[in-house]
Order: structure tokens, then sequence, then C-alpha cells
């Protein structure tokens, strides 16, 4: 597994538990708000680029797991996030490694691999579900920045929203690319989930696309009545 970085210990990361955050390399998306453009590239792309908030270091699968030992007993859980961990056809083999020291795990994806999410979920690797809802499916190429494939985003929908897993879905509300009425189109595709957070967009780092740097956010106002739409939709719609 590529690892881009590894955050020793996150107290809000996995809800309800003390979890370590996995970053694995590289991303099939290029969402224009990302700030972890140094995920998104190969490293091997990197070449050149100097990012302001360089707080990932990549680490050594064998490092990796050194650390996770030295904290069995003392963690509940790993997140897996990245860029996009689906991305990696060793991740299935990875979290299983993982498991067996004892941890549960928390896995983020931007869902472009049902597939895979599938299979990890029939063999009992994944214990909570995080998957990115970008857009309504019409604005989804324009806030990803490539084409997507939206019948796969559908497909991974649905497994989590039926995987019997507690699961979440994730919005970055960003001026310029989402408003208020989109709300309703993307709380009917995720029907009757657990719960849907809606994320503040921050503009004051590196971004995938610099002309995003500096943008004003949604008002706190804004993003409750979008939350209030959301609720309509879902168990639980929040802020985050
Ligand atoms: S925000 Fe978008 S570009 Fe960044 S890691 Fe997630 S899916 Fe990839």
């Amino acid at each position: 597994m590529k690892i881009g970085g590894l955050e020793k210990l996150s107290l809000i990361d996995y809800p309800g538990n003390l979890s370590a955050i996995v970053f694995t390399t590289a991303c099939n998306f290029r969402c224009h708000f990302c700030y972890n453009p140094m995920l998104v590239w190969p490293l091997e792309e990197l070449g050149g680029i100097e990012y302001k908030n360089k707080g990932f270091s990549p680490i050594l699968e064998e490092d990796l797991f050194l650390f996770l030992r030295s904290r069995v007993g003392k963690l509940d859980g790993v997140v897996i996030t990245g860029g996009e961990p689906t991305m990696h056809s060793d991740l299935p083999k990875f979290i299983q490694k993982i498991r067996e020291l004892g941890f549960k795990i928390k896995l983020d994806t931007n869902g472009t691999n049902p597939k895979m999410l599938r299979e990890m979920i029939n063999d009992n690797l994944i214990d909570y579900l995080a998957m990115d809802l970008k857009a309504p499916l019409d604005k989804y190429q324009s806030v990803v920045g490539v084409a997507v494939d939206c019948q796969k985003l559908l497909e991974s929908v649905k497994i989590v929203v039926t995987s019997g897993l507690p699961h979440e879905f994730r919005t970055t509300v960003t001026p310029g690319l989402l408003e208020l009425d989109d709300f309703f189109e993307m709380g009917k595709i995720i029907q009757g989930a657990d719960a849907w957070y809606l994320q503040k967009f921050k503009s004051d780092t590196d971004l995938v696309d610099p002309k995003f740097q500096g943008k004003k956010a949604f008002s706190i106002q804004e993003m409750e009545k979008m939350a209030q739409i959301g609720s309509e939709f879902v168990k639980l719609c929040q802020l985050r």
C-alpha cells in the first residue's frame, strides 16, 4: 500500500472511537475544493510542486504496522482515507492485516469503486463507511473536475445505505459549485441514510484548484438552511 501520511491519534474522525488515520496516496477525482493536493497526485508526479501545508510524510507499510502493533489495546480503530483508498487493488489485503491486530475499520471513499466496496463489506472488513456526496448528478463532473460514471456512484450509495453498517455521507459546501436548491436533488440520492454531514469549505490553504484559494465560504446561516433541507431525506443532517 502506498501511504502518504499517518495521523497517530484522532478523537473525532471515527465517531465514538479513538483512532489512527492512514492517508493513502492518489485520487481519481480533482475536486476544486480539495485541501489535500499533496495526496491527490501520485508522488512521482509531484516533483517540483511546493505546498505550504506539508503536513503529510509518506510512511512505509512496515513502519505503519510497527506503529499499529504498539497501539493495540490503546486505539479502537483505524480510519483509512485518502486520496481515494479504493484505487489500490491491495486495499482489502491491507485492511485484513490491520483487522488481524484487532482494530475496527472506518473507510472513507468517493464511491467510484462499488465492486471493491461490496466485496469488502461481504468479507466483513469494514465497520463504518463514510462516502462523499459531492453534488447533484448533473453537476458532479464540474465539481470533481473529471468525467464521472454516475451509475457507479449510485451503486455505491445503494451499497452503503443498505449495508447494515453505521455510515455517513459528507458534502463539502463550496460557493460557486453548489447552491441551496442542489440539496433537494442530493437528498433524494441518499434518501434513508443514517447521516449526512455538511462540511465548511476551507480556502486558507493549498487547494487542488488554486483559483478557489481565498474564496469566501457560505455563512453558518446559509449552511443551516441546506442542513434543514437535508434533514427531510436522512435520519440526521448536521454541519461539521
Ligand atoms: S476531496 Fe476529491 S480530490 Fe480530494 S481526495 Fe477527496 S475525492 Fe479526491
